[in-house]
């Protein structure tokens, strides 16, 4: 008897013997521990047992078998194959990404302890006596009913709610129906939204009926998690990131993926590099379940559809407690630079609209998408600029802890007394990060207290809630932060939001850049004026003439949709094509020139003038290894299987060269 056993590693899988004395325990979905090369263990997944022996390779023999019941089951399987099939990546690498690491030990000792289930205990099921959901306003219920309506005849509908209007209330209310009926529930959040605000939230109405799924997790919390939902009596209600689609469910009705529009749904780094919001709508397919998709800033694929009719569609316009949406203002820096009155990097106008608010003693949060003191420094003298030595990138400077650091991978230098070119002594530095940011606030306004959430200060999810629960109980009047304070979060004494410069996102060089400039600044914007003061939002920027401005002031969703659509049809960008690239990396920059070439001229035999490149990405060197993207664009029409099929076989034919010898490539669909 043989087994195919999927492992944690970029195959699909691995064929082993059965030997005699674990047949009646090899099943599909079980996990197995097997040996692999010389003296590697791995704990794998039994995908199929049948009598095939392998053709001319010395088989190995499973060692042993951990669990008595499936560990995955039908569903998970056919999900990660879909991951695997879409994403264009070994199952092996969905394995990886669909267990907890808990679950595939590779040494000795751990594998031992990862056996022994962990029923939960009888108490903690009882079902707690929570409260009742608050009464929905009648626009909300209105909402309501339209999304059950709609679900009538669409499994998938489109929330369209302003910021504050209340779209987790309208969640609670809808999980509560779905759990009535036994149905269990999904509620996925991107990471960074994902805090005690919400769970606490949520955990007033469903208590012990709620799970959470978190990426900073220890490995034994998601073990207990994954057990239990692989259990006959598992959390109806799973709140949790992205990795939560790859739980085990059993009788799924409801995801409501909020918060939609959300590029961190995209995992980016390592494969699979899927899409949580497209994957969890394949999840609910596979169980006959809905798909909720709420936001107030659409992301173009998703409204597109629901334009058509493919989605349904269900606007929510009004604020709860009819809160005026806040006023936007446009301030032009340009102006204000040239008659030398910035601040730093605050407008005379912002500065005069915080200290209002400060007398006030109302809360003001200011955003800037930098973080760390400067984008770089420059040697006074020479210009000389430091970089990484493993990435195509300058260093960042990072004041507080005296150092310069590559974003990319993490290398960490102090800052240089001499400049190695001139030995020149004085620095200067370039750009504007939220730390320089604080640093300006002590100087503007010496009496405010100053928070600052940024991947430096909120690098655990303790920090993280720690900076977010003190500005909700105002231990702070100012809260200074990246992308990280534009998610859903709800303080209800801000009356101020800054956002320092526009212009850096709106100018980057790619086909998403409007889209998502309207989609940030319109969710930092929607922080402000949430409960009893009226918001107002100071956007500070040099393109104060620019389309997208306007229609960021004026909340026009509607005309820059519109208006980027015609761009997109027109130079064949998704939602009209769909998009995936090639990339290769190889350490050898000429001989990656060569490789590139040639696979870019293997794409064109088959997919013509759909094949764009290669190019140098923006960085085009990380961790050592050099990069090069090769874009497809293809109908929306073409066949998925076709399309993969020809890469794939391309891509075998790079790799049987002895030249490629160390070329990676791999794919990016549906790139973001
Ligand atoms: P959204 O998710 O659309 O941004 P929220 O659900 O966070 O909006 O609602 C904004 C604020 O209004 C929250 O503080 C919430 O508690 C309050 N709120 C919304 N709807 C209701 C309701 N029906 N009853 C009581 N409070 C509500
Ligand atoms: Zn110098
Ligand atoms: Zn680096």
């Amino acid at each position: 008897m043989f087994a195919d056993i999927i492992l944690p590693i970029p195959f699909d899988s691995f064929t082993y013997l059965v030997p005699p004395e674990l047949q009646a325990r090899v099943m599909r979905g079980c996990r197995v521990v097997v040996p692999l090369g010389k003296n590697k263990i791995y704990t794998g997944i039994v995908s199929s047992v049948h009598e095939k022996a392998p053709q001319g390779v010395d088989v190995k023999a499973i060692i042993n078998v951990l669990d008595e019941q499936p560990a995955v089951n039908e569903q998970q399987f056919a999900f990660w194959q879909w991951i695997a099939n879409y994403y264009m990546c070994p199952l092996g690498d969905v394995m990886k990404a669909g267990l907890p690491g808990a679950m595939k030990p590779t040494d000795e000792k751990a594998l031992k302890a990862s056996g022994k289930p962990r029923s939960p205990k009888a108490a903690e099921l009882q079902q707690f006596v929570t409260s009742a959901p608050q009464p929905l306003s009648p626009a909300q219920q209105t909402a309501m009913d339209e999304v059950v309506h709609s679900f009538q005849t669409k499994n998938i509908t489109l929330l369209h709610g302003v910021t504050s209007s209340g779209k987790t209330e309208i969640y609670i209310h809808l999980i509560d129906q779905y759990l009535r009926q036994g149905k269990q529930v999904l509620y996925l959040l991107p990471e960074i939204a994902l805090t005690t605000q919400i769970t606490e939230r949520l955990h007033h109405f469903f208590g012990e009926r709620m799970g959470v799924y978190h990426s900073k997790f220890t490995d034994a919390q998601r073990l207990a998690i994954y057990k239990r939902q692989a259990s006959n009596t598992p959390y109806p209600l799973i709140l949790g990131v992205r990795s939560s689609i790859f739980l085990p469910f059993q009788h799924l009705g409801l995801v409501i993926v909020d918060e939609e529009h959300e590029q961190s749904y995209k995992q980016q780094e390592p494969a699979p590099r899927y899409h949580a919001r497209n994957a969890a709508i394949m999840l609910a397919h596979l169980f006959g379940a809905k798909t909720l998709l709420g936001t107030a800033t659409p992301s173009f694929e998703i409204y597109h559809w629901a334009r058509k009719g493919r989605y349904g569609y269900v606007p929510l316009n009004q604020r709860f407690r009819n809160m005026q949406l806040p006023t936007v203002e446009v301030v032009d820096i340009k102006e204000a630079k040239r008659k030398k009155l910035m601040k730093g990097i605050f407008s005379p106008r912002l500065v005069e609209v915080m200290r209002a608010a400060l007398d006030r003693h109302e809360q003001v949060i200011l955003f800037q998408n930098r973080r760390g003191f400067s984008s770089l420094i420059e040697c006074k003298q020479c210009g000389w600029v430091p970089r990484c030595p493993h990435c195509d990138v300058t260093l960042t400077l990072h004041k507080k802890s005296a150092a310069m650091t590559c974003h990319y991978c993490g290398y960490s230098t102090r800052i240089p007394e001499r400049c190695p070119a001139c030995e020149g002594e004085k620095f200067i530095d370039i750009g504007t990060g939220t730390e320089k940011i604080e640093e300006q606030i002590t100087r503007l306004f010496p009496e405010a207290t100053t928070l600052r959430m940024d991947l430096d200060t909120a690098k655990t999810r303790l920090q993280h809630e720690r900076i977010i629960d003190g500005f909700a109980k105002h231990q702070a009047d100012i809260l200074i932060g990246t992308q990280m304070v534009t998610k859903g979060l709800d303080f209800d004494n801000v009356s101020v939001v800054g956002i320092l410069d526009a212009d850096t996102m709106l100018n980057l060089p790619d086909f998403r850049s409007y889209e998502r400039t309207f989609q940030t600044m319109s969710q930092v914007a929607g922080r402000a004026g949430r409960n009893k003061t009226p918001g107002l939002v100071i956007l500070q920027t040099r393109s104060a003439d620019n389309d997208i401005i306007r229609q960021i002031t004026q909340n026009d969703y509607w005309t820059m949709f519109y208006t980027q659509m015609t761009e997109r049809q027109l130079f064949r960008y998704p939602p009209f094509y769909r998009l995936i690239y090639v990339y290769l990396r190889h350490r050898d920059d000429h001989l990656l020139d060569h490789l590139s070439d040639d696979m870019a001229a293997r794409l064109r035999k088959t997919f013509g003038e759909r094949v764009l490149g290669p190019d140098r990405p923006p960085v085009a060197r990380i961790q050592s290894l050099y990069i090069r993207k090769i874009m497809l664009k293809i109908e929306l029409n073409a066949s998925s299987d076709k399309v993969r099929t020809s890469l794939l076989t391309i891509q075998q034919q790079m790799l049987a060269m002895p030249i490629a010898k160390n070329l990676n490539i791999y794919y990016d669909v549906d790139p973001l």
